[in-house]
């Protein structure tokens, strides 16, 4: 069955690229509502912007919803991660700003407070979209590939020249709270490099070594270290879990992503929709839905970070 939250739940910080504060409320919404970003500083216009793949921008470094208005909420991944990986079907949520707070970097401030509200059954079945197909996009040697299997589950693979984080790959199942245990505390990362590249971009203006992890070479510049060894391919699959849950609903498939992005995920989704027989909505039987992210979460499993 579908779920939402069974009351709001607030948070409030900075965004990672634009450094502006903002506050967010999640709110329970109706079963069939989706989850929906709602502007509450613009006055003029169209302030709904509902969280599917068409309205995605496709920027390299982030994820951006526009409406048909121009009106836009930016770095969407990673509370959309938290509501696909707390099984969150519905949801209304108001922000004051441009930019979702990027809080630690990782999901886990997010699925800490909608675990603390909990959440409640609606009285409709979860829909999913199943793949039936095999679609692969390709770009500058990157690669994303959905195709069918009976659950979600979530391939990856990064390759950096910096020793700290060089080849990474991990394969999940996003069942029974896998999402919650093995991915959601992974904080996003970024190269020193790149950091003041993205600066005169005006890019990563909220960025700090509390919310991203910075790596030179061998060296990991961020207090305290790595949370896995393995944290920055674990955060490129929280991203993927974010990115297609902008389907319109969870995906039954595989993912497999080959230093793939944000923008390549969204070309994925669009190619899948846009294929005749590729993907099908469908109700999910309830042993369907238990192979789905959300289902077997445990209070005590959300990881304890500092
Ligand atoms: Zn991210």
């Amino acid at each position: 069955m579908q779920h939402t939250l069974k009351t709001s739940v607030t948070f409030v910080g900075n965004g990672l690229h634009s450094g502006a504060p903002a506050r967010m409320t999640v709110r329970p919404a109706a079963a069939g509502h989706g989850i929906w970003f709602k502007r509450t500083d613009i006055e003029i216009g169209d302030s709904m912007i509902p969280a599917i793949y068409d309205l995605v921008e496709r920027t390299p470094l982030c994820t951006r919803l526009v409406n048909e208005a121009g009106v836009s909420v930016s770095t969407v991944e990673h509370i959309m991660a938290a509501l696909a990986g707390c099984g969150v079907h519905n949801a209304l949520i108001e922000i004051d700003g441009p930019e979702v707070p990027i809080m630690d970097g990782s999901s886990v401030d997010f699925v800490r407070g909608i675990m603390t509200r909990g959440v409640r059954q609606q009285a409709a079945p979860v829909l999913a979209y199943q793949v039936l197909k095999t679609i692969t996009v390709e770009k500058d040697g990157a690669s994303a590939t959905l195709m069918p299997a009976d659950g979600l589950e979530i391939e990856f693979t990064i390759d950096f020249a910096d020793a700290a984080i060089g080849r990474q790959t991990r394969r999940m199942d996003m069942r029974n709270g896998s999402f919650v245990r093995e991915l959601s505390d992974s904080r996003t990362f970024c190269r020193r490099a790149d950091v003041e590249a993205m600066r005169a971009n005006g890019l990563a203006l909220g960025g700090t070594l509390e919310n991203a992890v910075v790596v030179d070479g061998a060296d990991v510049l961020t207090p305290g270290g790595l949370r896995h060894a393995d944290e920055a391919v674990r955060h490129k699959m929280l991203d993927a879990l974010g990115d297609l849950y902008m389907a319109g609903g969870p995906i039954l498939g595989r993912y497999v992503g080959e230093k793939a992005g944000h923008s390549l995920t969204n070309t994925l989704l669009r190619t899948l929709f846009e294929t005749p027989g590729a993907v099908r909505p469908i109700l999910c039987s309830p042993e369907q839905a238990a192979l789905l992210p959300g289902q077997g979460l445990i209070w005590s499993e959300i990881p304890q970070v500092a």
